[in-house]
């Protein structure tokens, strides 16, 4: 079945029906703490449109996406991780990890990554 608003787990600790570690709020995005961290530091970002993934897009959607980056990177700032760098992931379908089908932006830190990622 394909997620949509309705099945969302993202959707629905955006309309506070499931409970989660809140960090940021503004008018078109949420950000909460990862339920199952891979860093010190890992909270996602998330834009309210209910957006499956980046292959939703649209033009319309453009500053919103801006936007998800621009919160991200003051997230990271304000956890102090300007300085000892930081990484951002989109997951986009299964076969590249994606598990959850609401578009968002990890923002992971506090200790060092590796690259290419697996
Ligand atoms: P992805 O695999 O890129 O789709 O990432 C989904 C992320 O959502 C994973 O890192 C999960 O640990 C996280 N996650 C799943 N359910 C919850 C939840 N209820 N609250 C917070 N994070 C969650
Ligand atoms: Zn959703």
């Amino acid at each position: 079945m394909a997620t949509t608003s309705e099945n969302c787990i993202f959707c629905r600790i955006i309309q506070r029906q499931m409970p989660a570690k809140i960090i940021h709020e503004d008018e078109t995005t949420l950000a909460f703490e990862d339920i199952h961290p891979q860093a010190p530091v890992h909270f996602l970002v998330v834009p309210r449109k209910h957006l499956a993934s980046l292959t939703e897009v649209g033009a319309d959607d453009e500053a919103l996406v801006g936007h998800l980056f621009a919160v991200s990177a003051r997230l990271a700032r304000d956890r102090g991780l300007d300085s000892s760098g930081y990484r951002t992931v989109v997951n986009n379908g299964e076969r590249a990890g994606q598990t959850v089908f609401h578009l968002h932006v990890h923002v992971m830190g506090g200790r060092v990554f590796h690259w290419p990622p697996g």
